[in-house]
Parts: structure tokens; sequence; C-alpha cells
């Protein structure tokens, strides 16, 4: 049943907090396995701020998502991904593989769509403002909308996304220590001296420098972030270094913001993602990547509608979830930042990757393809 203007209590299954990747793969995963679903997301779209620039890492899980959406979602293959000094511009690393690079806005639209398709209910512009418990479960969640200000459930499914651990529900729910989140600029560019297929990512000891990174589409444009639009006019400047040299006569078509933590490790689970009947999943579980987010969201989705399906939502049984995703995505974890640190190469990180979530496919993205 839908609530009108908060006259009736809306019951669900299932409530996922958040319209990202891992949310919005939640959703779908437990709406296609039966579940009643409601998805609520802040924003007035999904998809929209766009939050990275839509990198997929190489795995059976991420060729199984662009095959799904094929002719919907533009992407390429990336057949290298270079690691560099940025001052000099030589190669310090190159591996064979790179996985996919991929429109994020429209691949969250497209799975949030086919969630819709398999009976999901999407509120937009529906900001959760706090969970409502009896007998140590939540029971309902409210929001800030006066189309559903309160809607009852019988788990939820957090997918509020970096803010999660600095003021949202992972805070909230004392799953971490409040964290920082800090703002940045991703923008697509035209004309910058990349070669699609081939992402690049820059080194150095300079922090403007450090960590840029060129995520080119075969069509010859590339996402690249920054701090903000001064930085990045800074670095347009600056002639002494490679990154420079390749955006000299770039310019943006597009721009979006985005979140960035600071908060411990990046991409590190926290100790716990289960908490009485409520599954972390995405960056707010402390994990990272789309790809490790979608899998958690699969994951999720399969453990809420089997707990849903048994009538036992308690905290014991969806405790399979964070075994599921600590002996899989845990051992390998979208750790971006120091990759050469934990793995001694991307190649490397990149093999256990795909080796370690081999066979998991997104098997819920093809069965609404008809
Ligand atoms: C600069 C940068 C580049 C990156 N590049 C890549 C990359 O190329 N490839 C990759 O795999 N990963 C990349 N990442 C990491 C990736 O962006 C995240 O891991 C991914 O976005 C996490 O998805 P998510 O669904 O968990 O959260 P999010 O994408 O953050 O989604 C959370 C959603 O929840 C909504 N929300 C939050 N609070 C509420 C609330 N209370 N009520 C309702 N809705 C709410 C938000 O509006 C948002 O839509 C990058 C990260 C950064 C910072």
């Amino acid at each position: 049943m839908v609530e009108r203007k908060g006259k009736t209590m809306s019951d669900f299954d299932v409530i996922v907090i958040g319209g990202g990747p891992a949310g919005s793969y939640a959703a779908l995963t437990a709406a296609v396995n039966g579940c009643r679903v409601a998805l609520f997301e802040e924003h007035g779209t999904i998809g929209w701020p766009r939050h990275d620039p839509g990198w997929l890492m190489e795995s059976d899980f991420a060729e199984s998502v662009v095959n799904a959406v094929d002719g919907v979602v533009p992407w390429s293959r990336v057949k290298k991904y270079k690691v560099c000094r940025a001052e000099s511009g030589d190669v310090i690393e190159e591996s064979a593989v790179g996985g996919y690079q991929v429109r994020r806005d429209l691949l969250e639209k497209e799975i949030a769509a086919r969630a819709a398709m398999a009976g999901a209910v999407i509120y937009l512009k529906t900001r959760v403002t706090g969970l409502v418990r009896k007998g140590g479960k939540v029971e309902s969640v409210e929001s800030n909308s006066d189309v559903i200000p309160r809607a009852g459930c019988r788990l939820i499914i957090c997918a509020d996304g970096i803010r999660s651990a600095s003021g949202g529900l992972a805070v909230v729910e004392g799953l971490c220590r409040v964290g920082e989140t800090h703002p940045g600029v991703s923008y697509l560019l035209s004309n910058a001296d990349v070669h699609g297929g081939v992402i690049e990512h820059f080194l150095s000891t300079d922090p403007t420098l450090n960590n840029r990174t060129f995520f080119a589409h075969h069509d010859g444009q590339t996402y690249f972030s920054g701090m903000s639009d001064s930085s990045f006019r800074e670095l347009k400047g600056r002639q002494d270094n490679a990154v420079s040299r390749k955006i000299k006569n770039a310019y943006p078509v597009e721009a979006s913001g985005f979140g960035r933590s600071r908060t411990g490790k990046y991409g590190k689970y926290f100790d716990k993602i289960v908490k009485d009947n409520i599954l972390f999943v995405g960056d707010a579980s402390g994990g990272a990547g789309n790809v490790h987010g979608m899998i958690q969201g699969k994951i999720a989705g399969i453990v809420a509608s089997a707990a849903i399906k048994e009538n036992d939502a308690s905290e014991k049984r969806l405790s399979e979830y964070q075994g599921s995703v600590f002996k899989t995505l845990g051992r390998v974890p979208f750790c971006w930042f120091s990759a050469r640190e934990d793995f001694g190469s991307f190649d490397q990180w990149f093999r256990e990757f795909a080796e370690i979530t081999r066979g998991i496919r997104a098997t819920e993205l093809c069965r609404n393809v008809d």
C-alpha cells in the first residue's frame, strides 16, 4: 500500500536507503527475488550528481554488467592500465587488463529502472532522516518527504554512501567513528591528450599531481577529478609535469561534484556491517568501488530475500551477508590509493580481485532485459 500525504503507513519487506550502485543493485536483487521493496533517494534523480568516472574493475561481474546494459549505457573496454610518474610521464607499470569504462550516471539509472520493472517502488527527493525501532529492530523509517514521511519495513539495506561515515547512518548506528568528507570536482574533458581504452594514473610526491588519473573513453573524452575548480586551472597552467601537458588544450564539457572520505584507510570494511535488521552496503559499510558495491548489493539482496521468506530478520540470520562479504570482497578491497602498497602492483590487485570474484555475475540485470 503506497502512502499518500502521510495518512497511512506504507509497508515493505525491504527499504533501501540510497540509490547509488550498491543501493540500486540491492533493490534490484531483492525485488527480483520476490520482496516488496522501496528505494529512497534524496536527490531528484538517480545517477546525478555523478559520483565517479565509472571505471569498473576487471571481473566476471563487470563483464556481465556491460553485456546486460549494452545498447542502453555507453561503455568501452579498458585494454591497459598504466601507472606513470607525474613529473616525467615515465611508465612505472602497465597492466594487461583494466576492466571497463561506463557512463556511471546512466548505469545507476538503468539498474534502478530495472529494479522498478521488477516491482521496487522508487521515491526520489526523499531523504531518510531517522530509523524507528521497536524491540531492538527497525520497524520503520522517517523521511523529509510529504509523500511518504514514514514507511514500515521488515529490514533495511543501508547504502547512503561515503557520507554514512561522516554523520550518516554508519555513524548514527555506531559502526565507525565520525570521519571527514571532503568535496571534489570531476570533469568530463574534451581535447585532452588521452588514448581511448587506456587508463593513465599518475603518482607524485606533489599532492596536486598525486593520483591524478585519466579515465578515457573510446570517443576521446576522459574523466578527470580534482579538489576544486581552481586546482584544475592551476594544474592546466603548469608546464612542469606530464599531467598538465595532457590537459593543456582540454576543456570541461561536463562537471559534477563528489565527496571523498579521509577516514582511515580507503575501502577497508568496518568490523561489523550488519546491525539488528540493517545490512550496510557499499561505501556505507566502509568499502568502496562500483563493482564491489554492486556485488555487495547483490549479496545483501539475496540474504535479505531469503531471511524474509524464512520470517527471520534477526542479526544472527543476516550475518550470513557479513560472512560472505568478508570472505570475498574483504580479502581484495577497493584499495585504489594503496593498491601498490597492499598488493605490490595494480596488476596483482586486478588479478586477485578477478580471481576471488570469479563466477559472481549480474544475473539479476540479465533476467530483466526482456
Ligand atoms: C574521485 C573518486 C573517483 C572514484 N572513481 C571510481 C571508479 O572509477 N571506479 C570505482 O569503482 N569506484 C570509484 N570510486 C569509488 C566510488 O565512487 C564509490 O565506491 C561508489 O560511489 C559507492 O557507491 P555507493 O552506492 O555505496 O554510494 P554512493 O554512490 O555514494 O550512493 C549513495 C546514495 O545515497 C544517497 N543518500 C545518502 N544519504 C541518504 C539518505 N539519508 N536518504 C536517501 N538517500 C541518501 C545519496 O544521494 C547517493 O545517491 C571513486 C571515488 C571517488 C571519490
